[in-house]
């Protein structure tokens, strides 16, 4: 992996962010096209934010790249360009947590801070023999600590990363290869045969289910959209015209709905679903019904972008995937 191979807090840091929801294997190739991009935080700084999102676009999880801006900023203005050097700085920059701040400051200024992700929750609790939850404050307080105890202070980047690949490889989640791991003669879960139940949770994930009908509308070769706002999830995304749903509507309901959107009577339309699909999230299960028509609209929510300009456009997974399928399929040439 290339950001192993550097000790430039920067890079560093852009390939932790990255990591924190992409796979290695996708992130690598983001990693170089970014830095290529940015060579430095200045660079990164003075971008617009469409153009850091556009940089980003297929990663998904786009606070990620609205965080590294705005921290990028924060380093220009507050330390003169230069990568901050403590724990302490590293963490109070947006979008870095515990984990990330540890590993940047192990990493790049051989600071001694434990790493404490999943795979170190998952290797100690089964190692200690630990049952406490580990997503109440009482079980991660207590594997933290640990975590810190544990800690290689000569040696702090190489312990933090041995422990998360050590998770990664060997201490996997579902089938760890107890017979050959170096570490059974002294872990607690395996002499005890509960390698399967540790570690722990207590609760399970509440995902909120959500209705996007988007209404996919194409004139002269330009298609209407709006910005995403503030306050919910895809902050800054291009879409196109949305209404929110709490449940799949009739088409008189949808047609009202979009009328008044729009601000066009389009009530005598038949409107048909071209496609229905879905996207999970951490906390929220996407369902979104795209229709496709074509109507004169000008209103002060939406803009008309160029067909030609889409692929410069950061837009949520869900609404990139259609649009792909739209132009690769001629669905697009047989509608419009
Ligand atoms: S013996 Fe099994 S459970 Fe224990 S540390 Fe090794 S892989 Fe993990």
């Amino acid at each position: 992996m290339p950001w192993k191979e550097t000790d430039d807090p920067y890079a560093i840091w852009l390939s932790e962010i990255i990591l924190q929801q992409t796979r290695v294997a996708q992130g690598i190739k983001y990693y170089h096209k970014i830095l290529e991009r940015f060579p430095k935080v200045q660079d990164l700084a003075n971008a617009s934010e469409d153009e850091v999102l556009s940089s980003w676009k297929g990663l998904g999880y786009y606070s990620r790249a609205r965080n590294l801006h705005t921290a990028a900023k924060t380093i220009v203005r507050d330390f003169g360009g230069v990568f901050p050097n403590t724990y302490d700085d590293i963490l109070a920059l947006k979008g870095v947590g515990p984990y990330t701040a540890a590993a940047i400051s192990s990493f790049a200024f051989g600071l001694p801070y434990a790493v404490v992700d999943g795979n170190v929750y998952r290797v100690l609790s089964r190692y200690f023999g630990i049952s406490d939850p580990i997503d109440e404050r009482v079980g991660r307080l207590r594997l933290q600590q640990l975590a810190q105890e544990c800690l290689v202070t000569g040696a702090p980047g190489d312990y933090n990363q041995a422990i998360m690949d050590f998770g990664a490889m060997v201490c996997t989640p579902a089938l760890p290869q107890c017979v050959a791991c170096p570490m059974s003669l002294h872990c607690r879960a395996y002499h005890e045969d509960r390698v399967s139940n540790l570690p722990v949770k207590a609760k399970k994930i509440a995902v909120r289910e959500r209705h996007f009908l988007y209404f996919v509308i194409i004139r002269d070769q330009h298609i209407l959209l709006s910005k995403r706002g503030r306050g919910d999830i895809w902050q800054g995304l291009y879409e196109p015209p949305l209404i929110e749903a709490k449940e799949q509507l009739s088409n008189i309901e949808l047609a009202q709905k979009a009328s008044l959107l729009l601000g066009k009577d389009i009530s005598h339309r038949l409107l048909t679903p071209v496609e229905r699909t879905k996207q999970k999230l951490t906390h929220q299960l996407i369902r979104a019904t795209f229709y496709h028509f074509d109507l004169e609209v000008e209103h002060r929510d939406f803009q008309w972008f160029a067909l030609t300009d889409l692929d410069q456009l950061a837009m949520p997974r869900i609404v990139d995937r259609h649009f792909k399928k739209m132009f690769s399929s001629g669905l697009q040439a047989s509608l419009f």
